[in-house]
């Protein structure tokens, strides 16, 4: 990417394909860890150039692997880009990066579940909510059994403002499964509409912005890719603590092909679970016999405003679990049943 105005333009000199790079360092991708790397280096500029504009950013990427997207991420001209790699065997690849981009790429071995990156970069950076998104980007082609709680970690950091969300509105572009980016950006209606799309949806503005057909990775997933831009909006769709609204969706979806009163129902213990259920649907304004997919994201801020009532009324509602009751109802039933049997009955 060119930089603009007086900025110099910074190239990576020329290096080792990322291909000798990975026979070099015998980087085969270890199966068990859901490794597939992008080798193309066309299809690692688009996902960077995707990512808006880097020039003087300051970059996290996550997973970085070999360094298909770490090259393009420095070849924008960033300011700084920080890795966070869990597998030891890339760090002397990633090492040569580094050596060939000096002070700008800082390498850590390390988890991105648990990295702390709200204190990797300057504090000038951070900028008001309200702002305009600070330059600081995320990054990353994970895993799909990382990329998928990693966002649900991240989402409760956006409504907490918290983890990389300290400098602000950070955008984030991140990879998944394709069928996973295709719930993230379902509409009302749609089949793939889902507890994903409310989370991401009520927080952030999301954009699959392009698909990556599995047979550009190496090795080849059974899967395309889908590439996703999330940008935490300046006010949530609904105003309630994440973990409520978590719970809210997640019982909506429960029965997802069933009425939504069945799910809902689910909120509340089985003694009031029918007058509560219609209490809740009635107050929100909500057709029971609509079904979970068919719900906006209004009707979901209805129901967490309606259902935060109901638990500020009864502090116990909130700790209820129906699989909870459900499992000592069942070992209560069991009980009696070997009771009986014992008394030869
Ligand atoms: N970004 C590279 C690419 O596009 O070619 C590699 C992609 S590969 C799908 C995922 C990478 O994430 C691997 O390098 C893997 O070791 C790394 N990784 C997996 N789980 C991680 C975690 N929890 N923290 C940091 N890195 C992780």
């Amino acid at each position: 990417m060119a930089a603009s105005g007086k900025l110099p333009t910074f190239r990576l000199p020329p290096l080792p394909t990322l291909r000798e790079l990975i026979k070099l360092f015998r980087l085969q991708a270890a199966k068990q860890l859901s490794q597939n790397f992008l080798l193309d280096l066309r299809l690692t500029d688009k996902i960077v150039r995707k990512a808006g504009n880097l020039t003087n950013a300051y970059v996290y990427e996550v997973g970085p692997g070999p360094g298909g997207i770490t090259r393009s991420i420095l070849n924008a001209n960033v300011a700084e880009l920080l890795v966070v790699e869990k597998d030891t065997r890339f760090i002397p690849g990633l090492q040569m990066l580094s050596d060939a981009a000096p002070g700008k790429l800082r390498i850590v071995h390390g988890d991105v579940l648990t990295f702390k990156i709200e204190k990797a970069f300057p504090e000038n950076l951070k900028r008001r909510w309200e702002d305009d998104p600070p330059n600081v980007h995320i990054i990353g082609n994970l895993p799909f059994n990382v990329s998928t709680p990693l966002i649900i970690k991240w989402l409760e950091s956006v409504s907490c403002r918290d983890g990389p969300f300290t400098y602000g509105r950070t955008q984030m572009t991140l990879t998944f499964q394709k069928e996973v980016a295709e719930r993230l950006v379902a509409t009302k209606g749609s089949k793939q509409r889902s507890r994903l799309s409310i989370m991401a949806q009520y927080l952030c503005s999301v954009e699959h912005i392009f698909t990556i057909p599995g047979q550009a990775f190496v090795p080849k997933p059974e899967v395309d890719v889908g590439v996703v831009r999330f940008t935490p909006l300046v006010h949530p769709k609904i105003e309630q603590p994440f973990k409520l609204v978590e719970k809210v969706v997640q019982n909506a979806f429960q029965f997802r092909r069933k009425y939504c009163h069945r799910g809902l129902g689910m909120l509340f213990p089985t003694a009031q679970r029918l007058e509560s259920t219609g209490r809740l649907l009635r107050s929100a304004d909500i057709d029971p016999t609509l079904r979970p997919t068919q719900l906006s994201i209004l009707h979901f801020k209805n129901l967490c405003d309606v259902y935060r009532k109901m638990c500020d009324e009864d502090p116990q509602l909130f700790a209820y679990n129906f699989r909870e009751e459900l499992g000592k109802s069942r070992s209560k039933n069991q009980n009696k049943d070997s009771d009986r049997e014992h008394c030869g009955l």
